[in-house]
């Protein structure tokens, strides 16, 4: 049976560094602050606004919430954007997608300072990381090369196979697996053979958001599998991307959903915020 790799104690370690972290910082004179802006009502944006928030708080980060409407207008938004870029108490910005239909949400993203992107999603911050000269790294992704190392798996001359290009997870985590020397092949939907190239993996990530994608026959027996999806069973209980029961028996690790990437990826974000604040001090990071 694979070793199941504890998420929500390992984002709690980072959590506790990061809060020993605000601490000190204080007392230096800064508090780190962290600006979420929510458009619309969408009940999932909501629960994750709220999460950070609280975790914010536990961590004694500085936290401002700005809740607009659904008839929000683009330039009313990147009005807003442009406060927070200007505001001395806000280190980090983060708009929460999706955005309601009709905002241009790219052009928010890139309206956004770079040095308070603490997503990592702005076209500067992606540049610094393809290049591998970063001040944050992209939330999700980092918080898996975490958890790969806290369960002791080495990356270095590994095949890594990530399932999914998307520019928040798939993309950005192949290339943090590039930086830690892994062999990296990105599959997606037009990708042919893929549980051939899956078979291979020592390490394999899915973000795909489908339940059940990835089944026991597809996995090497000893990889670590890493789980990203987040989805609903067909009792609306939450499940990942792997169909963990089988792929559990033959894994060395493996993330459960929940409690595995999701918790990280908070933990990360407070990371961000902290070096964000300690870059805009003049700190070292
Ligand atoms: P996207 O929908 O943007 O990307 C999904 C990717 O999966 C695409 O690249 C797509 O390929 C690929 N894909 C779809 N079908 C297949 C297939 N049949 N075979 C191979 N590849 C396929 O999703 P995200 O990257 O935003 O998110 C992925 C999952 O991770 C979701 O469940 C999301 O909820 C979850 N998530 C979890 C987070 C966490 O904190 N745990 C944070 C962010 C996301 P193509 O490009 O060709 O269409």
């Amino acid at each position: 049976m694979a070793q199941i790799i504890d998420g929500k104690g390992v984002a709690a370690n980072v959590r506790e560094s990061v809060r020993e972290d605000v601490e000190a910082l204080k007392k230096n004179g800064v508090t780190p602050g962290l600006a979420v802006v929510i458009v619309g009502d969408d009940p999932a944006s909501r629960t994750y606004v709220n999460n950070k928030k609280k975790a914010c708080a536990q961590a004694g980060i500085y936290s401002e919430e700005y809740a607009l409407p659904a008839t929000t207008s683009q330039a009313e938004l990147m009005e807003l954007v442009d406060k927070l870029n200007h505001k001395k108490d806000i280190n980090g910005i983060l708009v929460q997608s999706p955005l309601p239909k009709g905002l241009d949400e790219t052009a928010v993203v890139e309206a956004i300072a770079p040095e308070k992107d603490v997503d990592a999603f702005h076209p500067s911050n992606v540049g610094r990381i393809m290049i591998g000269n970063f001040h944050f790294l992209p939330c999700t992704p980092a918080g898996v090369i975490e958890l790969l190392k806290s369960a002791g798996v080495e990356i270095s001359g590994k095949n890594c196979v990530v399932i999914g290009r998307s520019n928040i997870v798939g993309k950005p985590m192949a290339m943090l697996l590039l930086h830690q020397n892994g062999t990296v092949t990105i599959c997606h939907s037009k990708t042919h053979n893929l549980k051939e190239i899956c078979r291979n993996a020592d390490i394999l990530i899915a973000a795909v958001g489908r339940r059940h994608f990835v089944t026991a026959d597809m996995v090497k027996p000893g990889a670590a599998v890493i789980d990203v999806g987040i989805n609903r069973d067909e009792n609306g209980k939450l499940c990942g991307d792997v169909d963990f029961a089988e792929v559990e028996k033959i894994a060395s690790c493996i993330t459960p959903v929940p409690g595995g990437v999701g918790p990280m990826t908070i933990a990360m974000l407070l990371r961000n915020t902290v070096t964000a604040a300690k870059l805009q001090n003049g700190l070292e990071a």
